[in-house]
């Protein structure tokens, strides 16, 4: 009988190996090693929904941010670089909801996001509705580095890194066909045309795809942590309206003692549970793993209360662990051990 029990669990104890998500966790930094870790945003994404060729888009997007963030690494450069790189990759592509591709709201109008922390010194920066910065995440990096502030908001913000050479654009850059579309969708004027499957595949207009956020956590070879996120927040949302992502604490946080966390989804619950602060809070003060506290938040919390969305996390091993409560995140890691990985669809 005993001999049966102990059969019985060896295939369960291989199974939980294999599913999680943070494979060959090590609980020891191996000196000089770096990683970054990215997000494109979390939300119904099922592979029903992308054809090969947007697949394919997504992915080459994904490994390109990867890559400009990893290059930094490499080269002995800091961890807040090698998000700055990252991110500004995803920034400057329309897949995502981030800087050129920002999403409308309910004005019509593209109103970005976007903050940075540095987890050695819990410096951090942040931007919050401005829509002339081409990188909003490069704006949080002025804020943080040349102002004594941690936020600042609109045309303030404007003001402030324009003088300090930041890339400004007229607010026609962002216009993307595709996510007018989508807010159109939402505000129910397109309402003849969608009900053929095809086409809303093709015009991105399936519901529940709302997010597209981007974030990234690296650790670099000195062992220092940076987490960032970008976005253009959420489809419809009110005029002046500001979510989770440039919230320190909520959408973004990041400290040498425990990991750096990016979050994506719907921003108000991830406030209301101070949700990448809890995370790491929980790992600090509470003992749990990595994996046990994103799921904590993910579901015991944010969920219940009827939040949807996804979390990265870089630990101080430079570990990689992420979490959905919706369909799907776009997500991607690359490790100075050779391991590297792009995901979209469901666990
Ligand atoms: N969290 C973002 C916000 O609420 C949206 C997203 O992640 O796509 O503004």
């Amino acid at each position: 009988m005993k001999k049966l029990i102990i059969l019985l669990w060896i295939p369960l104890l291989l199974i939980s190996c294999e599913t999680s998500n943070a494979k060959k966790e090590s609980s020891k930094r191996a000196p000089n090693s770096f990683a970054i870790v990215i997000h494109g945003g979390a939300g119904g994404i099922k592979r029903a929904y992308f054809t090969e060729e947007q697949q394919k888009a997504y992915t080459q997007k994904l490994q390109e941010a990867l890559n400009a963030g990893y290059n930094v690494l490499e080269k002995g450069g800091i961890s807040l670089d090698a998000i700055e790189a990252a991110i500004n990759v995803m920034e400057n592509s329309p897949l995502f909801n981030a800087g050129k591709g920002a999403v409308y709201n309910s004005e019509g109008k593209q109103e970005m996001d976007a903050s940075i922390m540095d987890g050695k010194t819990l410096n951090s920066g942040a931007v919050a509705g401005v829509n002339h910065i081409k990188n909003p995440i490069l704006a949080a990096r002025i804020v943080m580095d040349s102002s004594k502030h941690v936020m600042l908001s609109g045309k303030g913000a404007e003001i402030l890194v324009k003088k300090f050479g930041v890339k400004m654009v007229d607010s026609s850059y962002f216009f993307t066909q595709k996510r007018l579309n989508q807010l159109h969708k939402v505000q129910g004027k397109q309402k003849k045309q969608t009900n053929k499957t095809a086409f809303l595949i093709k015009n991105n207009l399936i519901d529940d795809h709302k997010y597209g956020t981007v974030g990234a956590i690296a650790i670099d070879k000195n062992g220092n942590i940076a987490a960032g996120t970008s976005t253009g927040g959420m489809t419809n949302k009110k005029y002046g309206r500001i979510g989770d992502s440039p919230i320190i604490g909520a959408g973004t946080y990041a400290n040498n003692k425990t990991c750096g966390i990016s979050a994506t989804g719907t921003g108000e619950y991830f406030i209301r549970t101070v949700a990448a602060h809890e995370v790491s809070n929980l790992i600090q003060y509470k003992g749990l793993n990595p994996e046990e506290a994103l799921h904590e938040v993910l579901f015991n919390q944010i969920g219940k209360l009827g939040g949807e969305g996804g979390m990265i996390l870089l630990d101080k091993n430079g570990n990689v662990y992420w979490d959905f409560n919706s369909t799907g995140m776009f997500r991607g890691f690359k490790k100075s051990d050779g391991s590297q990985k792009i995901e979209m669809f469901e666990k």
